[in-house]
């Protein structure tokens, strides 16, 4: 917010307007989304940055590889794959940019710049160790360049994963670390969230698709899907008007997912595992830092003086 204030001679605003009275300026909402790789954007906060974005939140998303060691579920794609032409990471940003393109992201980023660093791959594969690898590359040059983005956007919310990285992937606790010491040097942040899975919603959405007949894909078993105790749980934003955009997005990364509808209310996807997961109405957060006054519904609520920085409202 930018208090323009002034003594009985007043100020001149940037028209040349000379103020008489006390004018409030108060600063656009602003939202940045830290992600491992293309496709996470969405997986994980896809309704959320398409409410935001909806309702003229400036979105911000930084990507900070080009997801090169995923694997390619559609036949027909299959040699760009790490172990044929090595082609993928190229493809994924054609699929980035069409999701970014459905969900109203106008300002995308790759850390670093596109290319910079490469997809580590789980835990324990030789991918680990590629001289461009994200979890090899040097963590001072990452906080640096992802703080030269905070600096620039000065954005009041900041999202990215928690520690554990939403589900142990080594890139994903990369981005943890160096978005949690970008945002602390920075400082002016007001609100820094985890994006996690709530466990009772994605029970209850998994309990669903299984009535869903002709679901192609497996169910998960109890507890197979990463999740989070609903206790730690300070915010639910309410998507349920955004996943038309949010299941456009997510048929955008074609490689990476399949989406089913049934046309009666039913949606699910998949990875390249088969396991199907609900697309459920809410997206859930933990506030790791900043004032949790009006923080239930809206990652924003409170920060405006009162004002909602979503004065529309779940639609
Ligand atoms: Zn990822």
């Amino acid at each position: 917010m930018i208090l323009c204030s002034r003594g009985a001679s007043g100020l001149r605003g940037v028209t040349g307007v000379l103020y008489s009275d006390p004018v409030t300026l108060t600063a656009p909402p602003r939202l940045l989304l830290v992600h491992a790789h293309p496709d996470d954007e969405t997986l994980t906060t896809g309704g959320t940055i398409a409410r935001y974005a909806a309702h003229g939140v400036h979105v911000t998303v930084v990507t900070c590889t080009l997801g090169e060691e995923g694997e390619v579920i559609p036949e027909g794609l299959q040699g760009l794959a790490v172990d044929h032409a090595d082609q993928l990471g190229g493809y994924r940003v054609g699929e980035l940019r069409s999701a970014c393109a459905a969900l109203g992201v106008a300002d995308h980023r790759f850390l670093g710049g596109m290319g910079r660093w490469r997809d580590s791959g789980m835990v324990g594969v030789d991918a680990n160790q590629h001289p461009r690898a994200f979890v090899v590359g040097d963590p001072e040059e990452q906080v640096a360049a992802l703080e030269a983005v905070v600096r620039e956007v000065r954005p009041q919310v900041v999202v990215t994963y928690g520690p554990d990285g939403g589900y142990g992937h080594p890139d994903h606790v990369r981005a943890h670390e160096i978005t949690t010491e970008a945002v602390r040097r920075v400082g002016g942040v007001d609100r820094f969230f985890h994006t996690v899975a709530s466990r009772s919603e994605t029970e209850a959405g998994v309990r669903a698709l299984a009535e869903a007949p002709g679901l192609p894909f497996r169910l998960p078993e109890p507890g197979e899907l990463p999740t989070v105790a609903d206790e730690l749980i300070t915010t639910a934003v309410d998507v349920s008007g955004h996943l038309p955009a949010k299941l456009s997005a997510l048929r955008a990364h074609a490689t990476q997912v399949s989406v089913w509808q049934d046309g009666a209310g039913h949606a699910s996807y998949a990875l390249s595992n088969g396991i199907a997961q609900p697309v459920l109405g809410h997206e859930y957060y933990v506030l790791a830092d900043g004032d949790p006054t009006g923080v239930e519904h809206d990652l924003f609520g409170g920060l405006f003086g009162g004002r909602d920085a979503d004065p529309q409202g779940p639609r």
